[in-house]
């Protein structure tokens, strides 16, 4: 797999500047809020900033927005840093917080109130909505704008000190009312909220709003590119003028591109919660989550994931992806790394009535990876085939087993079926077969044999929960229509749960194994809940084939 980073419009603005010397060395961040697990999204916003600093020898840090309270939480913040280092990144330094900038920030926004440039707000929410005007009306100025620095000071101080109730009053920065972009209409940056914080607990009843709070964090790190989703484009003029506006000697620049869009998932956390709230997955790990954490536990790759956001690139333009892509990288990448194995699904039983004679052959674990190693892959008197690789009246074209045709077991002989067993409703139920001895090995003499099927030994075969996922939504844009709830559209078929058999060499398997099942798909033993030789579970991160874009097109 190429590793090779592709070229984008930020690498060309990087260039630009390390050539003209505007810096010398970059600092990128990435700045999640610790409200909810991260999503593929944010794993291409991961590769993205820790990618530059990787490629550019700079810097990137972790810095958690932790400016909302009442939202965020420990555990989210630790599945966060967990994630990143899993996708193979590391930050700089120590995690950074925006909450350790909170001195900061207060006393950045006592500068702007000595300046005529912040005041408080007495208006009720409702009546800044009013006054804020719309896209086509401008806004109109406060009564409260032009109260003295003085007053200003001393309001600001006491909702600091907790005099005022919660929403009584805001810090509001003084920009333009009227200003077409309606992000400078004066934008709150401090509101008054009595909320216990994960890591400055009651110490402040008062907390500063994001465009505040995150340009002057990118500025006290010395970020040089401050990278964003296009969302944000709006904000990078309030980004600007906060900076300019006080005293800091650091001036990030920020770049925006447009965000990841997968087909047939979501890429919201608050889609994401209800889906976990309402029970519709089994938690934020559920391995059809589009989580990191859920990727991880289906079996995805951090290197498939990295290639995935290679491949899918960084522009300003569009970026709605199909999951053909996302599970083409990780098809390719398992390809390499997965033991090749023997496992059944739809288990429907062979008899081999001339077993006797017949020697057990071994095999690599992967064709071109000799160091992988061999096994011993077992045959016996009893076998397990897929039900699927057996019909009676077979359509054209079919190269796999029917009465009286001939296949190769894997790894084993020629095998004919002579005689087909079924129950009082006509359902089969046991195969009558022969091996031809000559086989092992070898070709058959005189006739060709063209399929080949996998196959298990009864006795040497143990027993596995093998979940079988798919997509978590039937159509592509689940939440294109705002009037409908996104979840009418869950996949009631994305797991089926089945009992089947796997060979023997994977029963010492520890968690987030991969294997390749052969003919089957990619598969990988569950973080949570598989147990080596006790409790074997597996789950499908993906087949061998792309069987969606068939059956769509
Ligand atoms: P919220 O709605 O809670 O703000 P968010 O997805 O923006 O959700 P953040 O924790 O603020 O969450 O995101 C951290 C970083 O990840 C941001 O820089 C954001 O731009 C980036 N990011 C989030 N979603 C995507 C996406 N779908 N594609 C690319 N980058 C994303
Ligand atoms: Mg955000």
């Amino acid at each position: 797999m190429s590793t090779t980073p592709t070229s984008n419009f930020i690498r060309t603005i990087i260039d630009a500047d390390l050539a003209s010397g505007k810096h010398s060395i970059i600092v990128t961040r990435f700045p999640p809020e610790p409200n909810g697990y991260l999503h593929v999204g944010h794993a291409k916003s991961i590769c993205l900033n820790f990618g530059l600093a990787e490629d550019y020898r700079g810097k990137c840090n972790l810095r958690f927005d932790d400016t909302n309270p009442e939202k965020e939480s420990n555990e989210y913040a630790q599945s966060i840093q967990d994630d990143v280092r899993w996708l193979g990144f590391q930050w700089d330094g120590e995690v950074r917080w925006a909450s350790d900038y909170f001195e900061q920030l207060y006393g950045f926004a006592v500068e702007l109130i000595e300046k005529g440039l912040a005041y408080v707000e007495d208006l009720s929410a409702e009546e800044m909505r009013e006054y804020r005007g719309t896209l086509t009306q401008p806004g109109k100025n406060s009564p409260y704008r032009d109260r003295s620095v003085a007053e200003n000071l001393d309001l600001f101080a006491r909702m600091r000190a907790g005099e005022f109730a919660d929403g009584a009053r805001v810090l509001r920065a003084k920009i333009d009312m009227a200003s077409p972009n309606i992000n400078l209409r004066d934008p709150a940056i401090y509101r008054i909220r009595r909320a216990h914080h994960i890591r400055t607990g009651d110490a402040w009843c008062i907390y500063p709003m994001y465009d505040y709070t995150h340009c002057i964090s990118d500025a006290l790190e010395g970020i040089t590119h401050s990278i964003c989703t296009l969302e944000f484009e709006d904000h990078r003029p309030l980004y600007d003028w906060v900076l300019d506006n006080i005293t800091i000697a650091c001036h990030p620049r920020q770049y925006e591109f447009s965000r990841l869009e997968l087909h047939y998932t979501i890429t919201s956390k608050r889609k994401l919660l209800q889906l976990v709230n309402e029970q519709k997955v089994s938690g934020w790990d559920d391995p059809r989550m589009p989580t990191i954490q859920g990727m991880r536990r289906r079996g995805y790759t951090a290197a498939g994931l990295r290639e995935f956001a290679r491949r899918i690139g960084v522009s300003r333009s569009e970026n709605s992806v199909d999951m053909a892509i996302m599970e083409g990288a990780i098809r390719e990448d398992l390809e390499a790394r997965a033991p090749r194995v023997m496992a059944v699904i739809n288990p429907l039983k062979v008899t081999l009535t001339n077993f006797e004679g017949a020697t057990s052959r071994e095999a690599d674990f992967h064709p071109n990876h000799p160091e992988f190693g061999k096994r011993i892959v077992p045959i016996s008197a009893s076998l397990y085939i897929e039900a699927d690789d057996f019909a009676e009246a077979p359509p054209p074209g079919w190269k796999r087993l029917t009465l009286g045709g001939e296949v190769r077991l894997r790894h084993s002989y020629v095998m004919r079926c002579d005689e087909v067993i079924k129950d009082s409703s006509g359902n089969v139920i046991e195969l009558l077969c022969s091996i031809d001895h000559a086989t092992l090995g070898k070709n058959p003499e005189g006739r060709k044999v063209k399929g080949v099927i996998h196959y298990l030994s009864c006795e040497h075969a143990i027993p596995a929960e093998i979940r079988l996922y798919d997509r978590l939504f039937t159509v592509a844009e689940p939440d294109a229509d705002r009037e409908i709830d996104f979840c009418n559209y869950l996949n009631p078929e994305s797991l089926k749960v089945v009992q089947g058999w796997v060979e023997a060499s994977v029963k010492d398997a520890a968690p987030e194994t991969h294997y390749q099942f052969e003919r089957l798909g990619y598969f990988c033993t569950d973080r949570r809940d598989h147990q080596p030789v006790s409790r074997p579970v597996f789950n499908r991160t993906v087949t061998l084939k792309d069987s969606w874009t068939k059956e769509q097109s």
